[in-house]
């Protein structure tokens, strides 16, 4: 492996650090364009195959979309077809079966445990919707491309040049 691509891999990670985002691979083209100028979208899903086979980085695919994600933190998620966002759900909100259930039950040796509800989310919920159709003044871009101010501004690419 040369530097060159080292230097994108660590780039990809660390914009995909926190477990909790989940980028497209244009959203992560963006924020990795920040740091690497000269990235283009082959180089991109390249490195991004060699960090799925590192099993560092996984892909949800929902919706026509593709998300990516650090594999760090095992989750199950919530994809809402209004914004069109893959939220990370926690496990006492959404329960999953224990790899030795799924063994002893169904004989499944399961090496990852993650489900996925399709849906609107709560922010995308009818009333809100109807706030932000209307003209929500506290939601300006809300069912756009996000979830929540807070989110929008952990997606803003965090990487460190
Ligand atoms: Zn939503
Ligand atoms: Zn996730």
């Amino acid at each position: 492996m040369n530097r060159r691509s080292t230097k994108q891999r660590q780039a990809i990670q660390s914009v995909l650090e926190d477990t909790r985002i989940h980028l497209t691979g244009d959203e992560l083209l963006l924020c990795v364009k920040e740091v690497i100028p000269t990235v283009n979208a082959a180089t991109l899903y390249r490195n991004l195959n060699v960090l799925e086979e590192e099993r560092v980085v996984s892909r949800v695919s929902v919706g026509g979309k593709t998300f990516f994600e650090h594999t760090a933190d095992q989750h199950s998620h919530f994809y809402c077809h209004v914004c069109e966002r893959l939220i990370a759900v926690d496990a006492d909100a959404l329960p999953t079966p224990s790899q030795e259930t799924l063994r002893t039950t169904s004989g499944f040796v399961a090496e990852r445990v993650s489900l996925l509800v399709e849906g609107t989310c709560a922010a995308c919920s009818t009333e809100h919707t109807e706030m932000a159709a209307s003209g929500c003044a506290s939601c300006p871009s809300l069912c756009s491309n996000v979830i929540s101010e807070a989110e929008t501004k952990e997606i803003a690419c965090k990487i460190e040049a």
